[in-house]
């Protein structure tokens, strides 16, 4: 496989053909191997236009939506960003590439193992991955200029609205539930917050204690 041409053709057609116009966000993606983070009987498909099963019933996200979520943060390279969901870690390296850190949570254990190895084989080391109820966000750690949330919440957080920065943290999130999710963006100005609703989406539950209780065994 030309995964190198298979990559600079899903961010000409799937991202740049679709309106995703930050230039840094279409370099990460242009410059991250996705095919890494995805297992090996799903990796002629790393490159499609589509989510994909990582284990442990969860996903990694589309391409488009991973730019997406990522050009809402209008990130620089100076910040420092909370991720919420590591899953195999597609996204964390993405985020690694536009801003100086990265904390980033996971609830399964095993996929945030898996995650830090995916990183570390990339040399990939701004980023840190803590095992925990990402609902509470990270607040030794903050403030944040952006959080990004991978897993779909019944309403906002309450303790991530507060770890954002006074001076325009941005918060993107997927609210809802079942197949009724849209993606959102806040901003924070002082004590002031806008929300903007972006687009439907379709992500899997944010599981904690700001998010939905734990599916019944
Ligand atoms: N960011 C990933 C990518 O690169 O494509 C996709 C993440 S997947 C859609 C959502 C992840 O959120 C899953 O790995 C799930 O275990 C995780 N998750 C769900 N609830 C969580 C919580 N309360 N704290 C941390 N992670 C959580």
């Amino acid at each position: 496989m030309d995964w190198q041409a298979l990559r600079h053709n899903m961010v000409a057609e799937q991202l740049a053909g679709r309106g995703i116009t930050d230039s840094r966000v279409l370099d990460a993606m242009r410059h991250v191997p996705r095919h890494i983070f995805v297992p090996e009987e799903h990796q002629h498909l790393a490159y499609e236009d589509t989510p994909l099963p990582i284990g442990d019933h969860q996903t990694i996200s589309q391409p488009f939506m991973v730019a997406l979520m990522s050009q809402l943060l209008a990130l620089d390279g100076h910040e420092r960003v909370l991720e919420i969901g590591t899953g195999c870690g597609y996204q964390t390296a993405i985020l690694g590439y536009l801003a100086k850190f990265v904390y980033s949570i996971e609830r399964i254990p095993s996929l945030a193992g898996m995650a830090y190895e995916h990183l570390k084989a990339l040399n990939i080391t701004n980023v840190h991955i803590t095992i925990a109820d990402g609902s509470y966000g990270l607040p030794d750690k903050c403030p944040y200029e952006g959080i990004m949330v991978t897993a779909v919440a019944p309403q906002v957080p309450r303790p991530l609205v507060s770890q954002l920065s006074r001076a325009g943290g941005r918060l993107v999130i997927p609210i809802g539930r079942g197949d009724k999710q849209e993606l959102v963006l806040i901003q924070r100005q002082g004590d002031q917050y806008t929300q903007n609703k972006i687009t439907p989406v379709r992500f899997v539950p944010l599981i904690g204690k700001f998010g939905f209780q734990p599916p019944e065994d």
